[in-house]
């Protein structure tokens, strides 16, 4: 008899790498080359994790045999304390920071320690999809509320209060954001901070790109803006510094606190052990210099270049348009559907793939409902790009009623 997996799973997905990525991995078995702009994974398209972070890792290695302390080692947490304190967070104890094995760990961590069954978590919409899966892996039910392509993809705080009831536990932000690039405004961050303070909501905090933005913008983290709401920060390797194989990340409460949320995460923390050992070492490295992530994001470097070009050439293509990534590695472009004989984002993708070999996840991966976008990753360089966009635009013209 089949041996079943538990009922917690029936109804959690993570799109990203979801049937259409066993697919590509299938054609390329057979001998096809995929252009994958799936993953935000930057090290197979030609990006380095800084020097500095190996020479830590080398180092330290002889001292990384050893379990460390289940949160992580001491100075390692006090070097993330020092560092956000010098972007203007206030009242950090180093005692309280948790190491994960990259934010991902942390994130499902927080969902397990906070929630009973049938409580409710705020989730964007469009999401980076492991917060929804994570909320239902925690027996709780993510509640989405509209960000608004029509404001540069901020949320929508009236819809967000609209939906908080006796139930909801926490607010998700995603700043800067994944999958829509988009960087939050400022009274918009204060909103939701008022929000939270209001209803006594723990706000989590995804700030794992906060480093990438373009244009010279400011982020703002939230936990700046309110020492009266029970605010996680979250903060890692992967994105900023291109560290997505290190497993490293790391989350930080402020404001409020919550002594029996932290003594559940101190729990769960006991429970894995404890993080990645070489690659905490690299972490106070990482945050001493990020001059290779700053040279990427000004005009002429990489990452700068590349979110510009993904851009203009995509809202060239008729029947396409994309909001402008203000950060992070992504943009979501929307497909005006009434022009083209494919009836959703779903079967876009699909055919895509199997016509262009062009591998990208399809809107309602990411929990949003119009069925009418896809998220690009523009991490290839910007030949690979131009090219991935003509194809695009190549399907499209064949699609075209
Ligand atoms: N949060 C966001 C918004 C992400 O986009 C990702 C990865 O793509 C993660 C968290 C997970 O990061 P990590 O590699 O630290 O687990």
């Amino acid at each position: 008899m089949e041996i079943l997996k538990s009922e917690r799973l029936n109804n959690l997905s993570y799109a990203i790498r979801g049937p259409i990525y066993d697919k590509a991995l299938q054609m390329e078995q057979e001998g096809h080359t995929i252009l994958k702009l799936n993953i935000g994974n930057p090290a197979p398209f030609g990006f380095e994790v800084p020097q500095v972070m190996k020479e830590a890792m080398r180092q330290q290695l002889d001292h990384a045999e050893g379990y460390s302390h289940h949160l992580g080692i001491m100075e390692v947490r006090e070097a993330i304390a020092k560092d956000y304190t010098a972007r203007g967070f206030q009242g950090i104890k180093s005692e309280e920071i948790f190491i994960g094995n990259g934010v991902s760990e942390l994130i499902i961590m927080c969902m397990q320690a906070l929630l009973n069954p049938g409580d409710e978590v705020l989730v964007p919409s469009p999401d980076y999809p492991l917060w929804t899966a994570a909320v239902g892996f925690g027996g709780g039910k993510a509640v989405h509320y509209v960000c608004d392509e029509a404001d540069e993809w901020n949320p929508d705080v009236a819809d967000m209060e609209k939906k908080i009831n006796s139930k909801t536990k926490a607010i998700v932000i995603i700043n800067p954001n994944n999958p829509t690039g988009a960087v939050y405004k400022k009274d918009i961050l204060q909103k939701i901070v008022d929000l939270a303070e209001k209803y006594n909501l723990v706000l989590f905090s995804d700030e794992i790109y906060d480093k990438i933005l373009y244009d010279g913008l400011q982020h703002i983290p939230v936990a700046t803006l309110s020492d009266q709401v029970h605010c996680i920060t979250f903060g890692g390797l992967s994105k900023n510094y291109f560290a997505c194989g290190f497993r490293g990340g790391w989350m930080i409460p402020t404001g409020k606190r919550s002594k029996s949320f932290l003594e559940g995460m101190n729990l769960l923390a006991s429970m894995r052990l404890c993080p990645n050992v070489p690659t905490q070492y690299t972490i106070a490295a990482a945050l001493q210099d990020d001059s290779v992530v700053k040279g990427m994001i000004q005009p002429g470097g990489r990452l700068y270049e590349q979110s510009k070009l993904v851009q203009e050439k995509v809202s060239q293509i008729e029947g396409l348009s994309c909001v402008a990534p203000k950060g992070s590695l992504y943009c979501f472009p929307k497909i005006d559907l009434s022009q083209f004989t494919f009836k959703d984002d779903v079967e876009f993708t699909y055919g895509l793939l199997t016509e262009q070999k062009v591998l990208v996840i399809a809107g309602s991966g990411f929990n949003f409902i119009d069925n009418a976008h896809f998220r690009i990753v523009f991490l290839p360089d910007v030949e690979v790009l131009a090219d991935a966009t003509d194809r695009i635009g190549a399907y499209l013209d064949s699609k075209r009623k």
